[in-house]
């Protein structure tokens, strides 16, 4: 721990030094109207933050960052967005099938879009795309940087200090009949040049390879959707009953994937990944009800009393404690849904109790 301290420590103030020398012209590092953030932010955690010089900004969301590594640096783990620190010297070790994160920092989208849920605020993650190839032996290496291509992935780790309580990542994935592939996987990810850019979010083919001609097969809103919807989840979960994400320590990672296929959308506790399969149903399952509902599954499968023997035999749904899971599930999930419709915790005043109304399903009572 005093290791990572001191090192995330001398890290921390070589980057600001670094960054007050190489420090972009207004030109090469513009951000969005005062204006818009007033009222994006004007009651968050970035109030105010529109007030301060573009440099001030910078150092701001530097020491953000590096005061969330300090205190959670166990939270790390990603299966479809693996991400590795290069200072210097870059010597990649890594690889996932959809590439690296370099060098990540959290991306606040303002106002970005959801499918059933208007426009909202989130965090994806920032990095950089090919840093072996741009590295210069002078610049530091950090998302946004002039000297360095960024890109922004639908994933976030976990960062309590911006109320990020688990590890979250969504990818999407299709068959791909003409290389004979059942599983193909995408990342969400994009090209950015500014902060605060609201997508799109599915521009590259992999994290690291950038293709004029690539087309995503799924449009970003659905990441959206779900990204944003998940990490309110982990939200209501951490101040209603201490629970972070689905393991309560908030150390496993929550990962879902948009799946093009035919299928139900579910929680598969085989794999522990969240299913949102979108070829089923006339309009999408990525409302906050629905959402809420496989990641309650999550948590369910996380108690050391249920675990996996809970779920065996599930589909037939026939026995008392199944039906009483799926009823937690909805209660989760219809939760989740009220108590983000208005802001403060509102929409609990005047909840509304029936489930799956966005997508109109027969199922719009609670089981
Ligand atoms: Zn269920």
């Amino acid at each position: 721990m005093k290791q990572i301290f001191t090192r995330q420590a001398l890290l921390l103030i070589f980057h600001l030094i670094a960054n007050w020398i190489i420090r972009p012209t207004p030109a090469q590092w513009t951000y969005p109207p005062i204006q818009n953030w007033r009222i994006n932010f004007k009651k968050g955690l970035l109030a105010g933050f529109s007030n301060l010089s573009p440099m001030i900004r910078s150092l701001v969301l530097l020491l953000i960052f590096y005061s969330g590594g300090w205190c959670f640096p166990i939270a790390t783990a990603q299966t479809y967005y693996p991400w590795q620190d290069l200072q210097q010297n870059p010597n990649p070790n890594l690889s996932g099938i959809l590439g690296v994160m370099y060098n990540p920092a959290p991306y606040p989208v303002a106002l970005g879009k959801t499918y059933y849920h208007n426009s909202a605020n989130f965090f994806g993650t920032m990095y950089l795309l090919k840093p072996i190839d741009e590295y210069d032996g002078i610049h530091p290496m950090l998302p946004l940087s002039p000297y360095y291509t960024s890109g922004f992935a639908m994933c976030s780790q976990k960062i309590p200090l911006l109320e990020l309580y688990a590890p979250i990542e969504v990818g999407a994935v299709d068959s791909d009949p003409v290389n004979g592939l059942l599983d193909k996987y995408y990342p969400f990810a994009s090209i950015v040049t500014a902060p605060f850019s609201t997508g799109p979010f599915n521009k590259l083919p992999s994290l690291n390879e950038s293709s004029t001609n690539f087309n995503h097969p799924l449009s970003d809103v659905l990441a959206s959707s779900v990204l944003e919807a998940t990490q309110k989840f982990t939200r209501l979960t951490h101040n209603f009953y201490g629970w972070d994400g689905f393991d309560k320590l908030g150390q496993k990672c929550i990962t879902t994937l948009i799946d093009k296929r035919m299928g139900r959308t579910r929680y598969d506790y085989v794999t522990k990944i969240v299913h949102h399969n979108i070829a089923s149903y006339s309009e999408p399952s990525v409302s906050r009800d629905l959402i809420g509902h496989e990641l309650a599954h999550g948590i369910l499968n996380y108690v050391p009393a249920l675990g996996d023997a809970a779920y065996e035999g599930y589909e037939d749904n026939s026995i008392p404690l199944h039906e009483l899971m799926e009823f937690f599930c909805d209660v989760m999930g219809l939760a989740n849904l009220n108590y983000h419709d208005l802001p403060n915790g509102l929409g609990f005043a005047s909840p509304n109790w029936l489930y799956g109304v966005h997508q109109g399903l027969s199922l719009s009572t609670i089981r």
